[in-house]
């Protein structure tokens, strides 16, 4: 008999805590900056932005957080998410490795999105905040804030990076559905999009220069906070729930993972998969291999430098140190819009430099290709992100079957595809290109990074 497809959890057994891998680290990430002093930021930098709660999240040095039961009722809209074992897949290789995939397409948005945003309204709407704003990318995020700011009375205004907003039509539909307002960025609301398209005109806009628009607005009003959808402590840790219901859901299975993949763009669908298995790698109990993925044209792990970097294209946030391509760099429009950010989360930059993970780069081309074998067989079409980790699955799958090795293999499937149905007609018609970034390119783009 072949073992379960689908393994669940009741809503009983959800976790009620979010896991904080900081003090479990042999030492901690180094500080974030004040660009103007230097000196690490205090809370009260951040509070015209966030409010106290997730400042508190975000230097916290507790193991554990508890989730509040306001974001539990909402999370039990669609979580626990399921954890699939992939047969199919497995077979279509003739891999004698198990493939498991956590599928964080059930959610409203489609994606992983909602595990921070429903908590990031809920903080923000209890300390009396009335409107967010933020960026969104492929509208992955802008979605599923629009969703959570609905579920607790606050208005969102979206900035969408402009390439996106062109290719996406949906999203913004499915935004305005959830009663978000949304612009194309760069914008002429804000210093930063008239700035940038006084130079540009046609500017594709980047995740970049909409966090600038989005931080901008937010600074200057003050019942008008800001969230981010990616990159930040507090966000990695709500991403959490993810690993921990799969370490509950494999442990139903008797399986531990060998290899551990996961697409990465500031990292939290990595970092929330990842981290609870790295706590138990790190106590002993397993050993995987985490290997995060990214794409060949925005490579910020494998071919950035790791310094101190603005967040925002503008320059406004803090300095944070992580792995970057520089601030004012603009990825090419690959069709993984998530993936299109110039720097990585610095918890995660900080466990790759203490090398508790590797990471790889991958271009689109194999990755549609990946994407496409995944649908065939399993029948979820993955958004455009996660067919990069995807493609290094079934890479390490074709691993197995070469040495005969029976790996288990676990990867966060981070959200379906059926909104980015173009980029699968313009990779079925093979009208789809590869870019990969060269060095000189990579050399050129850490050049103008501030000297810290
Ligand atoms: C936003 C997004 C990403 C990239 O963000 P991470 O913080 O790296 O997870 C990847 N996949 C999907 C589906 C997304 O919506």
């Amino acid at each position: 008999m072949t073992s379960e497809t689908k393994i669940l959890l009741s809503e009983s057994e959800m976790p009620r805590n979010w896991y904080n891998l900081v003090p479990d680290l042999p030492s901690p990430p180094p500080p974030v900056l004040h660009p103007g002093t230097l000196q690490p930021v205090g809370p009260d930098d951040l509070a015209p932005l966030f409010p106290m709660a997730l400042i508190e999240q975000e230097v916290t040095t507790e193991r554990y957080v508890p989730i509040p039961e306001e974001v539990l009722d909402v999370y039990r809209l669609w979580r626990p998410s399921p954890l699939y074992r992939a047969h199919r897949l497995e077979k279509a290789l003739g891999t004698p490795a198990k493939i498991y995939y956590k599928y964080e397409g059930v959610s409203p948005a489609g994606s992983h999105k909602p595990n921070t945003a429903v908590p990031q309204a809920f903080y923000n709407a209890a300390a009396g905040i009335r409107r967010l704003t933020t960026e969104t990318g492929a509208g992955q995020w802008g979605t599923a804030l629009a969703f959570a700011g609905a579920q607790y009375g606050l208005d969102v205004e979206i900035w969408q990076v402009r390439a996106s907003y062109d290719q996406k039509p949906y999203r913004k539909i499915m935004i305005e559905t959830f009663g978000g307002i949304i612009h194309p960025s760069p914008s002429n609301l804000t210093d930063a999009g008239r700035k940038i398209l006084a130079e540009h005109p046609d500017s594709p806009g980047s995740l970049g220069i909409a966090i600038s628009e989005a931080v901008e607005v937010a600074a200057q009003h003050a019942d008008t906070n800001y969230a981010l959808g990616s990159v930040l402590n507090h966000v990695l840790l709500h991403q959490t729930i993810i690993g921990e219901e799969a370490l509950l859901q494999l442990a139903k299975v008797g399986d531990k993972p060998d290899v551990i993949v996961g697409c990465t763009g500031g990292g939290s669908n990595f970092g929330g998969l990842a981290f609870p298995f790295l706590r138990e790698k790190l106590a002993g109990t397993m050993n995987p291999t985490i290997r995060a993925v990214e794409p060949a044209s925005c490579p910020s792990l494998t071919k950035g430098v790791y310094a101190y970097d603005f967040g925002d294209t503008a320059g406004m946030t803090p300095l944070m140190k992580m792995h970057t391509l520089g601030h004012d760099f603009i990825p090419d429009p690959i069709h993984a819009g998530g993936l299109r950010y110039h720097g990585m989360s610095p918890l995660i930059s900080h466990v790759y430099e203490l090398g508790l993970m590797e990471a790889v780069a991958k271009t689109q081309k194999e990755c549609f290709e990946a994407g496409v074998t995944f649908a065939r067989t399993e029948g979820i079409i993955p958004a455009p992100e996660p067919t990069h980790a995807l493609a290094a699955c079934i890479e390490e799958a074709l691993r197995c079957k070469e040495t005969g090795e029976e790996k288990v293999i676990l990867t966060a499937l981070c959200g379906h595809g059926h909104l980015d149905l173009p980029a699968y007609g313009r990779f079925l018609a093979g009208d789809m290109v590869d870019h990969e970034l060269s060095t000189a390119a990579v050399e050129a783009a850490i050049a103008g990074l501030p000297r810290v």
